[in-house]
């Protein structure tokens, strides 16, 4: 069945649907000039086309250096792939074993040619077997490149692995090209036709996943931003709504925190400098909680208005005491004018069915620390 498919059909396949590629990827650079690496994923099917038309149109057995350029141009049309994906992380683009696999095929390619010229005769189709080393080790090294620089850059992704382990499907393709080769139970036609047959379906989920990449980053982003309160940076109460069970055990600290008279603050010194007040106690959090000498590790969260939680995982109770305190003493030096806070420190207890019912109990600490005259902490 398979050597009545016809090669230059199949071949003409690949051009069409690479080129329908590069004008999908050149649209979607033209919108956001800033995502370049749609232009590198571009340049690369590109290439792939000029190599692959070349090799269709250019079929002149005695045209070796020209063959022999195109299909090092095939294994080297990977190498915009790789740089792509790395633009896209933020990693540097050029490594020197990018030009490895090319010049390995380029010289595969040759070395049979080279080999006759002083007298050395090497097997018919060795050119081929040699030049297939080259694009094997091509798809592995590329393949593997893009798995690792997409999972820095979408960590929970699946776009870049499949968009890798499309290169890396092809190595068998070449494997069952070579070792044909080598034992003749194919011909080189019948050969070619499974590795464009399988062109067909791998340049598919390549170019898919590489597609679904910035997507998935998009999707990160967004999720991640909806988590956080626009002010100050921290996390906001949806956050807080999702599932924090590893937080729902006793070692686990709350402190309930609050700015004492905040609305005098906005009624003096204007709503902007209320702003400032809450962005600053916001970071003196922050601060605390990695500060390495009070070893007391935590998330902050703001709840809303001038409300904020730290949740301090397997914290002991005076570590948790003291980077409360410490808060609470830092904030005097902090800005133009005096204000203070008001905490309420409590335990995770085993008792409590959800986290909502520990930090019930904080702000009831709060309440108790604001009754008993503010600017302190009841625990
Ligand atoms: P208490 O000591 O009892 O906490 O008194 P308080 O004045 O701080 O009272 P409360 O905590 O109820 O005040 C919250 C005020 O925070 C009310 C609201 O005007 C103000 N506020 C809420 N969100 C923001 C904000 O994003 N920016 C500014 N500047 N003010 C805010
Ligand atoms: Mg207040």
């Amino acid at each position: 069945m398979l050597p009545s498919i016809d090669l230059a059909t199949l071949r003409l396949c690949s051009v069409l649907a690479s080129a329908t590629f590069v004008v999908i990827f050149l649209t979607l650079w033209r919108g956001r000039k800033d995502q370049f690496h749609n232009v590198h994923w571009a340049a690369s099917l590109l290439l792939y086309c000029v190599a692959l038309a070349g090799l269709e149109w250019i079929n002149r057995p005695d045209d070796v250096l020209v063959r022999s350029l195109l299909v090092a141009v095939l294994t080297a049309s990977n190498i915009p792939l790789s740089t792509g994906v790395r633009l896209f992380a933020g990693r540097p683009l050029w490594r020197w074993w990018m030009a490895v696999p090319p010049a390995v095929t380029l010289i595969g390619f040759l070395l049979p040619h080279m080999a006759a010229m002083v007298g050395i005769a090497m097997p018919q189709g060795s050119e081929q077997s040699l030049a297939a080393v080259g694009l094997a080790l091509g798809m592995g090294v590329f393949g593997a490149d893009i798995i690792r620089e997409a999972g820095r850059a979408v960590p929970d992704g699946y776009g870049g692995r499949i968009a890798g382990i499309a290169l890396l499907a092809y190595i068998p393709c070449y494997i069952i090209a070579i070792v044909g080769e080598i034992l003749h139970f194919a011909t080189p036609s019948t050969l070619a036709v499974i590795a464009l047959l399988s062109d067909q379906l791998l340049l598919m989920l390549l170019n898919v996943g590489l597609l679904a990449m910035p997507a998935e980053a998009a999707l990160v982003a967004m999720r991640e931003s909806s988590w956080r309160d626009a002010l100050t940076g921290v996390y906001n109460r949806a956050w807080l709504a999702g599932a924090h069970d590893e937080y729902l055990k006793p070692g686990t600290w709350l402190a309930h925190i609050d700015i004492d008279h905040f609305k005098s603050i906005n009624d003096r010194f204007g709503h902007a400098a209320g702003d400032a007040t809450l962005a600053m106690l916001a970071d003196a959090l922050i601060v605390a909680t990695q500060d390495s000498e009070l070893d007391c590790a935590g998330q902050v969260v703001r709840m809303g208005g001038d409300e904020f939680l730290i949740i301090m995982p397997n914290a002991s109770s005076h570590a948790a005491q003291r980077l409360v305190q410490t808060v609470r003493t830092r904030i005097g030096d902090l800005g133009p004018f005096n204000w203070t806070v008001s905490i309420g420190l409590t335990e995770v207890e085993a008792s409590d069915q959800t986290l909502a019912s520990a930090v019930e109990r904080a702000d009831q600490q709060l309440y108790a620390a604001k009754l008993a005259g503010r600017d302190r902490v009841a625990a």
